[in-house]
């Protein structure tokens, strides 16, 4: 999950929900999209207090059974249960338990890697903390997001191989006790669990500039009908003022030139007017100072309706004991061959950065190896050298 935010999708939906049910102790009988979930006893859920039936998707047939996708009930309320509850649990990594993991780098290039050995040194801890982080406006927008964060507990260095080799470690096939429970104290825990909320807003912070940009302008849209309505009452008001006061003149008029029954009656309309028109008046030069002034209250009142909200809860805690010494690959390219022997964790991939003899820079999935003719060498510097 090492890619920008990942919207909750079919296929998230269906890894949490695998993970967290196998975090309270069910076993998950799939067959196609069809999981039976079998509850043991003395299960800490209100929700699944006896076995069900989960259809993913959307087409449950028949009553009996729940449908599991982003929008479904279901899934929702164990969000809420998660998020209420945050179940944690612990599972220890054996070397054995988790498949080599070849890193990018050497994963993108054509140099074979005949042979791959890992010699753990050490026991090593982390903590992989799924959460749930919500970006919403009041008004009209919500994205949720499922992010699983890995930090070793001691150098608080994040994993992000553990994050995504996590569920496949802790599948089924996988003989885990995922429901252990854990040894970290819980101060520790809070801790880390801090250092994993702040890492998943900075993973988010494009999501969450986008939405504020899509919100800013949904506000400004809205400022601006107001504006424009507003606008419209002012011209409104400057078109009957112009009304009253040409038939105020009239009247003016009439009084100077009529008889005395005529001239009290016109009297009488011209004080009619006159107090119209100061009304309208006010009016307009209330409406005119607070355009000029741009609406302030009415603006912070839509503004704040388009304000966001983000909010990130941890749903599951899993510690995780692997292993960490070193992996010695043995790399070989048209007729050459070369080893490297490098920093390695369980389950975590490899530690270590390794560099391009002759630019310096790490190797990575975008500077992959391109040869080990006379050193390691990133896929620019061969280019360079017009190999
Ligand atoms: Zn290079």
């Amino acid at each position: 999950m090492t890619d920008a935010a990942i919207p909750v999708t079919q296929s998230a939906v269906e890894k949490f929900t695998e993970q967290y049910l196998r975090s309270l102790g069910c076993n998950i009988n799939k067959e196609g999209n069809r999981w039976t979930v079998v509850t043991q006893n003395e299960i800490d859920s209100e929700l699944l207090t006896e076995s069900v039936t989960l259809v993913c998707g959307d087409n449950a047939d028949e009553e009996a059974t729940e449908e599991l996708h982003p929008e479904s009930s279901f899934f929702q309320a164990l969000l809420s249960e998660a998020s209420e509850r945050t179940p944690t649990g612990k599972v220890t990594l054996e070397t054995d338990d988790a498949a080599i993991q070849i890193p990018e780098w050497l994963q993108e290039s054509d140099i074979e890697v005949r042979s791959a050995e890992f010699t753990p040194y050490y026991d090593r801890t982390a903590l992989v903390v799924l959460l749930r982080a919500s970006v919403e406006t009041v008004s009209e927008y919500q994205t949720d997001l499922l992010r699983a964060v890995a930090i070793d507990t001691r150098s608080e260095e994040f994993l992000p191989m553990l994050e995504e080799s996590f569920l496949q470690i802790a599948s089924p096939n996988n003989d885990f006790e995922t429901n252990e429970s854990m040894d970290m104290p819980a101060a520790d825990v809070r801790s880390l669990l801090d250092t994993a909320h702040d890492q998943v807003v900075d993973r988010i912070q494009g999501t969450i500039d986008e939405i504020h940009q899509e919100a800013s302008r949904a506000a400004d849209a809205e400022v601006e009908e107001f504006r424009q309505m507003q606008q419209q009452r002012i011209r409104e008001l400057e078109e009957q003022l112009s009304n009253l006061s040409a038939r105020i003149d009239d009247l003016n008029e009439q009084i100077g030139s009529s008889d005395e029954d005529e001239r009290v009656e016109a009297l009488k309309k011209r004080k009619e007017l006159k107090t119209e028109y100061k009304d309208l008046n006010d009016e307009l030069d209330n409406l005119r100072q607070r355009r000029d002034q741009g609406f302030p209250e009415r603006q912070r009142e839509i503004r704040a309706r388009h304000a966001l909200n983000v909010r990130v809860q941890p749903l599951t805690i899993t510690e995780i004991e692997y292993e960490r010494g070193e992996i010695e690959f043995e790399l070989a390219s048209k007729g050459s061959d070369h080893t490297i022997t490098i920093g390695y964790g369980s389950g975590v991939g490899v530690t270590e950065l390794v560099q391009c003899v002759s630019c310096g820079d790490s190797f990575s999935e975008k500077k992959y190896l391109d040869t080990i003719v006379d050193g390691l060498r990133c896929k620019d510097c061969t280019v360079d050298r017009g190999e």
